[in-house]
C-alpha cells in the first residue's frame, strides 16, 4: 500500500469477482477520497465464472475472453489496488484489522481497515465420500479449474465423463463435454433435473438429453469413486458402477463463511452470513455480499442463500452505495434463473409450487399453457410450456417457470419484472409487449398466462385439481377430435369433440361434475364456458393432455427412481 493511502480511509474487500469487483468499482465512482484494496486468493479477479463450462467445451476457446478486468485495469482506471493470490486469514474486529497471507511467499501482513467488505462467494460441495479427491475428479469454480479440466481432457484423451448433479452447472457441463465428443452420464439423486423447477416443468429435459445420447440417471445418489484399470468408476446408491475418464462434481455450493464465523459474525440457519438491507453484518464496519450471504426471498419472505451472478453484482453495488452514505437498500431475491442445454431453455422466477408448499403457503393457484413462441402462421413457431403461479384471491404473481426452444427467457424476464414490481396476473393480461409475427403474438404467451389466471380468479374457468384425477367422482370429458383422442387420452375420459358439443349436450349428466380436457387447454376452456352457461358444473384441466403427459413423466421418474 502506498504512503499516500495511509491518510485516506481504508476499504478492504475480500473476494474480487462478481460481488467484490462490483463493489470496488462502484465505490470508486462514488468516493474518490477512499483507499480501496481488493484481495483474492486466486490468480485472477473479475473473471466470468458463468462462462467456465463453455471454456471447457471450447465454445469460448480463448481463456482471456473470460477475464473481464485485470489488476492493471483496476489500478489504471479506478485507482484500486488489487492483490491476487492473497488470502484473507483472520479479522480482528476490535482493532479493525485484517490479516492476509501472500500465497506465493507465505508472508503474512496485517492491514488496518475502516470498512471491510466480505465477498468470498461459495465453495462447491464435495461430500466426504470415497475417491472424492482422486485425480480426474473436478469441481468447476475458477479459471484454474477449467484450465485443469481442459488439460486433463487433452492429456488423457478422455472419452467418458460422469457429471454428478443435475442443476444448472451440471447441465452446462453435460452439454459442453458432449460438445467435445465425450460420452456423458448424468447422475442426479432427485427424481428430476433442475431442482428449482417443479418436476412436471423439468420433465422434458430428460428425453431431450437422452435424444442427444446422454445417459440420465435420476433418483440415484452418488456414493463415491474408485479406480479401475480403465480409469475411474463412479458408484451410485442403486449399485451402478459407471466407468469414467473424468468426473465433474456439480452438487451445489456452500457459502464461504470461515472468516466471518471465526470473527464471530452471525451466520443464519441456511449457512450464510447474516446482513441487513444495506448488506451490513452485525458489525457496522463489515459488509458482506454475494453467494456468502443470506437474503430475503421476496415471495416467501424466508431467508435463503441464492448463489446467482445477478444478485451478487447488485449487492456489490448496493454495499458500495451504503458505504458511500447513500440510503439504497437491497430488495431481496426472487430466484430468476435460466439454463440452456442442447437448444432447450428452462427458466424460472419467483416461487415454485413445491417451494410454496414447503413454506406452508396454500392460498395459490396455477395455470399451464403451451403457446407458440411466436405467431403460429409464421414459420418456425416452437411451443413454450409455461406454468404461472399466483395467489388467490388477489392474483399477485408468485412465480413462473417455462421450458421450450426459443423465447422462453424473454417471457420469464417479463414476468420477473412484473413480480418484482409487486404485480398481479391482471398486469400480465394487460402488459403491452412487442409484437410482429416473427417475435411473438398479438396475445403474447405472457398476456395469455395472465388472461387464463384472470379467468380463474373471476370464476369463468374453475380449475380441476390435477392431483385429484385418480380419485375424483367427476366425469372426464375430452373435447378433442376422435383421432387425437385415439392417439392418447387420460384413462377413463369420454370423447365428445367440441364441434359436436352443442348438439350432444344432453349426453352429459347434469348431476355430476364435468372435468374438461383437450390438447393444451384452449378447446376445453371454450367447452367450459358453453357448459357453464347451460347450467353444468364444470372444471378445467389446465394445460390439457400436454400437461397430463408432463405430470405423468414426472411421477414415473419419482416412483421408478430412474
Ligand atoms: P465469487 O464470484 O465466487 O467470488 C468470490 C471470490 O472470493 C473467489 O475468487 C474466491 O477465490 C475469493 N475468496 C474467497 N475467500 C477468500 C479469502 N479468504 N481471501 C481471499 N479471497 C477469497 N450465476 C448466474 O446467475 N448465471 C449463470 O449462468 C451462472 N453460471 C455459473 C457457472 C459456474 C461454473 C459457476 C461456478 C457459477 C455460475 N454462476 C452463475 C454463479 C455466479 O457465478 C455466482 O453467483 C457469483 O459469481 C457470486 O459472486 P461472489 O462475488 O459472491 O463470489
Amino acid at each position: 500500500m502506498s504512503p499516500a493511502d495511509s491518510s485516506r480511509k481504508q476499504v478492504l474487500i475480500v473476494g474480487g469477482v462478481a460481488g467484490g469487483a462490483s463493489c470496488a468499482a462502484r465505490l470508486r465512482r462514488l468516493r474518490e477520497d477512499l483507499a480501496i484494496t481488493v484481495m483474492d486468493r486466486g490468480p485472477h479477479v473479475s473473471f466470468a465464472n458463468c462462462g467456465l463450462p463453455y471454456h471447457v467445451g471450447d465454445v469460448i476457446a480463448d481463456e482471456s475472453k473470460l477475464l473481464l478486468a485485470s489488476r492493471e485495469t483496476f489500478h489504471a482506471r479506478f485507482d484500486i489496488d488489487v492483490h491476487t493470490e492473497t488470502e484473507a486469514v483472520s479479522i480482528n474486529r476490535a482493532e479493525k484489522t485484517l490479516t492476509v497471507r501472500d500465497l506465493r511467499s507465505g508472508e503474512q501482513r496485517t492491514l488496518p481497515y475502516d470498512t471491510l467488505v466480505l465477498a468470498p462467494g461459495a465453495a462447491p460441495i464435495r461430500p466426504d465420500l470415497p475417491g472424492i479427491a482422486l485425480p480426474g475428479v473436478f469441481a468447476v469454480r475458477t479459471l484454474v479449474d477449467s484450465r485443469r479440466i481442459r488439460e486433463w481432457l487433452r492429456e488423457k484423451a478422455a472419452r467418458r465423463a460422469v457429471v454428478v448433479g443435475g442443476g444448472f452447472i451440471g447441465l452446462e457441463m453435460v452439454e459442453n463435454l458432449h460438445h467435445r465428443g465425450l460420452e456423458v452420464t448424468l447422475l442426479e439423486k432427485l427424481p428430476q433435473l433442475m431442482p428449482p423447477l417443479d418436476p412436471e416443468v423439468a420433465a422434458p429435459l430428460v428425453a431431450h438429453l437422452a435424444a442427444k445420447g446422454v445417459q440420465v440417471r435420476l433418483g440415484d445418489g452418488f456414493t463415491g469413486i474408485s479406480t479401475a484399470e480403465s480409469g475411474l468408476v463412479v458408484h451410485s446408491e442403486s449399485g451402478a458402477a459407471l466407468p469414467a475418464d473424468l468426473v465433474i462434481l456439480a452438487l451445489g455450493v456452500r457459502p464461504e463463511t470461515t472468516l466471518a464465523r471465526a470473527a464471530g459474525l452471525p451466520i443464519g440457519a441456511r449457512g450464510g452470513i447474516l446482513v441487513d438491507e444495506q448488506l451490513r453484518t452485525a458489525d457496522p464496519a463489515i459488509y458482506a455480499v454475494g453467494d456468502a450471504i443470506e437474503v430475503r426471498d421476496v415471495v416467501t419472505g424466508q431467508e435463503v442463500v441464492m448463489p446467482l451472478a445477478g444478485p451478487a453484482n447488485r449487492q456489490g453495488r448496493i454495499a458500495a452505495e451504503a458505504i458511500a452514505g447513500r440510503p439504497t437498500r437491497f430488495r431481496g431475491v426472487q430466484a430468476t434463473a435460466v439454463v440452456g442445454i442442447f437448444g432447450m431453455t428452462a427458466a424460472s422466477t419467483g416461487a415454485s409450487e413445491k417451494g410454496l408448499r414447503r413454506a406452508g403457503v396454500t392460498d395459490f393457484a396455477k395455470v399451464y399453457l403451451h403457446p407458440g413462441h411466436h405467431a403460429g402462421y409464421y414459420p418456425g413457431a416452437q411451443p413454450i410450456h409455461l406454468k404461472l403461479i399466483f395467489s388467490v384471491p388477489d392474483g399477485k404473481i408468485l412465480g413462473a417457470q417455462a421450458i421450450g426452444g426459443e423465447g422462453v427467457e424473454k417471457r420469464i424476464d417479463v414476468i420477473a419484472t412484473a413480480l418484482q414490481m409487486g404485480g398481479t396476473v391482471h398486469d400480465l393480461a394487460e402488459a403491452e409487449l412487442c409484437y410482429a409475427p416473427q417475435y411473438g403474438a398479438a396475445k403474447d404467451p405472457v398476456n395469455l398466462a395472465g388472461m387464463l389466471a384472470c379467468n380463474v380468479l373471476s370464476g369463468d374457468m374453475p380449475l380441476a385439481d390435477w392431483d385429484g384425477l385418480a380419485t375424483t367422482a367427476a366425469l372426464l370429458v375430452d373435447v378433442r377430435e376422435p383421432d387425437e383422442f385415439a392417439a392418447g387420452h387420460i384413462p377413463g375420459a369420454v370423447n365428445l369433440p367440441l364441434p359436436e358439443l352443442r348438439n350432444r349436450i344432453d349426453e352429459l349428466p347434469r348431476d355430476r361434475e364435468l372435468w374438461l380436457c383437450c390438447g393444451v387447454g384452449q378447446r376445453a376452456y371454450y367447452a367450459c364456458r358453453f357448459l357453464m352457461q347451460r347450467g353444468h358444473q364444470v372444471r378445467h384441466l389446465s394445460g390439457g393432455y400436454k400437461t397430463y403427459q408432463a405430470l405423468l413423466a414426472a411421477r414415473a421418474a419419482a416412483s421408478s427412481g430412474s
